[in-house]
């Protein structure tokens, strides 16, 4: 019995911690324009020190190296919106899933698990100097800390299945994490049928603006009907950040 609790604790606390850092993810409230927007996250507070960082993202892609690259490896699967939240900057979707559980990417025998996905309009990614109509950011964690995050770029088409169940329980004013009885999601219905992709070393996008984040975005986009899109500008028209200077960095693309 004894030997049990140095394992199952950290459980534990996570359980307990994580959803609140949830709830109260920004101590600082902070936004997309004005006098808390951009130019100044990194001296609204101390935490968000990293916005003025030199491996910032996002970045537009205007060249990249080709290189042969580790494939990526999505295990994803249907399970319950559990967690969706309006949190006032985006749609965003949760897992609380326990470590070992939930869905995966695995890259270069690298296993990263999905910990939240949602959506910027336009994409704050930009290839050869333009954004995609939106982008949805599906971001992951190793077992170590490390982020992943994989942009699926979205351009206008057809329905997104995946995204109308989503929209159809989407909270249109801020709101806490909604426990969606009865309603599955795949986020597997968020990839593109080809995984190519390019891949550089950034940040998280908002505060506190994290660096060490890998990201590979997927040079397939994925289609989301026009009134899919307007339903989602109509609540959040730009929650973009604007592109940051590469700083010499490479970008490196997937054959
Ligand atoms: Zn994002």
């Amino acid at each position: 019995m004894r030997k049990a609790w140095p394992t199952c604790l950290p459980l534990i606390l996570a359980a307990i911690l994580v959803p609140a850092m949830l709830r109260s993810q920004w101590r600082t409230p902070w936004s997309y324009q004005g006098a808390d927007g951009p130019d100044h996250w990194a001296s609204l507070d101390p935490e968000y020190a990293a916005c003025n960082g030199k491996e910032q993202s996002p970045i537009d892609i205007q060249s990249a190296q080709k290189a042969d690259l580790p494939a990526l490896r999505f295990e994803y699967h249907s399970g319950p919106l559990q967690y969706l939240i309006n949190n006032g900057y985006t749609i965003r979707v949760n897992y609380h899933d326990a470590p070992g559980s939930g869905n995966f990417l695995t890259v270069d025998g690298k296993r990263y698990q999905l910990t939240q996905f949602h959506f910027h309009h336009p994409s704050e990614e930009y290839i050869h100097g333009k954004p995609s109509d939106m982008v949805a950011h599906l971001m992951h964690q190793a077992a170590d800390g490390t982020v992943a995050g994989v942009a699926v770029l979205i351009r206008t088409g057809s329905a997104n299945p995946t995204v109308e169940r989503i929209w159809a329980h989407m909270p249109t004013a801020k709101s806490g994490e909604e426990q969606i009885p009865g309603v599955s999601v795949d986020p597997a219905g968020l990839l593109p049928r080809y995984l190519a992709y390019l891949t550089y070393r950034g940040s998280i996008t908002a505060p506190p603006c994290t660096e060490g984040v890998t990201w590979f975005v997927l040079k397939t986009p994925v289609e989301l009907s026009a009134d899919e899109i307007r339903a989602f500008a109509a609540l959040y028209p730009h929650d973009v950040r604007p592109i940051q200077p590469l700083n010499g960095r490479i970008v490196e693309e997937s054959r």
